[in-house]
């Protein structure tokens, strides 16, 4: 199976029938059929200002009308999947109001230009393609004003002719496009609105233009208005899913400093959550290190990003994004940042009263996801294996999971209290209702008895730790 990149979003997967992934459809969705709530509050209004008086039996059916309408535009739209052609016209008409009215029909104008470009010459025979991007070519001046209407007037007359057509611009046919080029605004506008209510069915000779080639032309003209239409919708729903879902990420700009001040730090574990352990992000860049110390409680460091060293006792050991160190009580310890520049060593510090039972060991104890001795777990929905070194024992249970190729893990709930900590690749995690990205030091809270689950992308292998008690 071929994987294609949604071409609104360049990030997902496109999901067929669908020629745009789940994430801009639902988006799109969202815009397309307002909720109940959304239908009831405008009509409503709509009734208080110009019908004060009307029933509220008619009122009601007005709801239920418009409500069906939407559906039913919506069902038609879809049917056989939604189009990415059709979500780019539906972005690129509502955004009007960019940024001058000059400059948007400058782009507009541009735009219906290029599409005749792709069109066959003989749509406009018996006009040579020669005397039609001349005529393009003037369309566009007329538009900048560099052309008087005398001349326009002139213009559009000659071209009438060489193409063969005396009937209103207005009837649907492609030959029209390079005459609704030379109209009056108010015209042009009007004429944009319907071509691109109806990109599909209206033009029917545009069919011939594939959907790469329509999504090249949207891409060339009005890049900007569908990245924004992405980043707005994501924006609005990385809002919404942080609010539900409980995650924290390190923040450097926000963090404290510990260790006498030798390291940036910040709790691990989302706020509310009770842990039967200490927790403490560590953070450091150019090369530095932290200042060394030794307790008497029990640790592992779970490094979240980047590389560099491990000191403990007399030894010295480099680690990198994923590997766990023991830290037994009493032994001296120190990380060392082995990243030149901002980039990050990052790790995550949990600690705990000492617990006897560790099987002791020579040097410094680490554990690594290793997903060649990794076994199933969760239905053989993914891999797994233990976190913590054998080397000390801890007051929790704890498994990497990981996602080799996409897919996802089983969806499961417990009544344990649990989180999971990212460690490499990006994601999506899913708690309840809710899903949120999730990417490397992304700490996920995983309340009791909610169903939950992790989601990969393909080709890009997805680790994580969980902890839970
Ligand atoms: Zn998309």
């Amino acid at each position: 199976m071929i994987h294609k990149t949604c071409p609104i979003c360049s990030r997902e997967e496109i999901l067929p029938p669908n020629g745009v992934c789940r994430i801009c459809y639902e988006h799109l969705k969202e815009d397309e059929v307002p909720s109940r709530e959304k239908m009831t509050a405008g009509v409503r209004k709509r009734f208080r200002e110009n019908y004060p008086n009307a029933a509220q039996e008619t009122v009601e059916k007005n709801i239920e009308s418009a409500m069906k309408f939407h559906q039913e535009k919506w069902d038609s739209m879809t049917k056989g999947g939604l189009k990415a052609v059709q979500l780019a016209a539906i972005v690129v008409d509502d955004a009007k109001h960019l940024p001058t009215w000059k400059a948007w029909h400058r782009r507009r104008i541009a735009f219906v230009s290029d599409l005749i470009a792709f069109l066959p010459d003989a749509l406009f025979a018996p006009a040579t393609r020669a005397q039609l991007n001349r005529y393009t070519r003037t369309a566009v001046d007329y538009w900048d004003g560099k052309l008087s209407e005398e001349s326009r007037e002139q213009i559009y007359r000659e071209f009438e002719i060489q193409i063969d057509k005396k009937t209103n611009p207005s009837t649907w046919d492609e030959k029209s496009l390079p005459l609704w080029m030379m109209q009056t605004r108010d015209f042009f506008d009007w004429m944009w609105e319907q071509f691109m209510d109806c990109i599909y069915e209206c033009v029917p000779e545009a069919h011939e233009l594939s959907d790469d080639e329509w999504m090249l032309l949207y891409h060339r003209h009005f890049n900007d208005v569908l990245k924004q239409w992405v980043s707005n919708k994501n924006k609005h729903k990385r809002e919404a899913n942080t609010m539900s879902i409980n995650i924290t990420r390190f923040d450097a700009k926000t963090a404290y400093t510990s260790h006498e001040g030798t390291i940036l730090a910040q709790p691990v574990t989302p706020p509310g959550l009770e842990t039967p352990f200490w927790h403490q992000y560590g953070h450091l860049t150019r090369s530095r290190a932290m200042a060394g110390h030794a307790h008497p409680t029990d640790e592992i460091y779970i490094v979240c990003a980047g590389t560099g060293y491990v000191m403990l006792g007399g030894e010295v050991r480099p680690v990198k994004a994923g590997d766990v160190v023991a830290i037994p009580h009493g032994v001296w310890h120190t990380m060392i940042c082995t990243e030149r520049d901002e980039e990050p060593f990052l790790w995550a510090a949990l600690w705990w009263d000492a617990i006897p039972g560790g099987v002791p060991t020579d040097g410094i104890d680490v554990l690594a996801f290793d997903r060649h001795t990794a076994h199933q777990a969760h239905e053989n929905t993914i891999l797994a294996s233990e976190v913590v070194p054998a080397s000390i024992k801890a007051p929790f249970d704890h498994a990497y999971g990981y996602l080799h190729d996409g897919g996802s893990m089983e969806l499961h709930k417990h009544p344990t209290h649990e989180f999971y900590m990212v460690l490499s690749g990006t994601g999506y995690v899913a708690v309840g209702d809710e899903q949120a990205k999730v990417g490397p030091g992304d700490v996920i809270d995983i309340p009791p008895n909610e169903l939950h689950t992790m989601i990969g992308k393909p080709g890009e292998p997805f680790l994580w730790a969980a902890f839970w008690w």
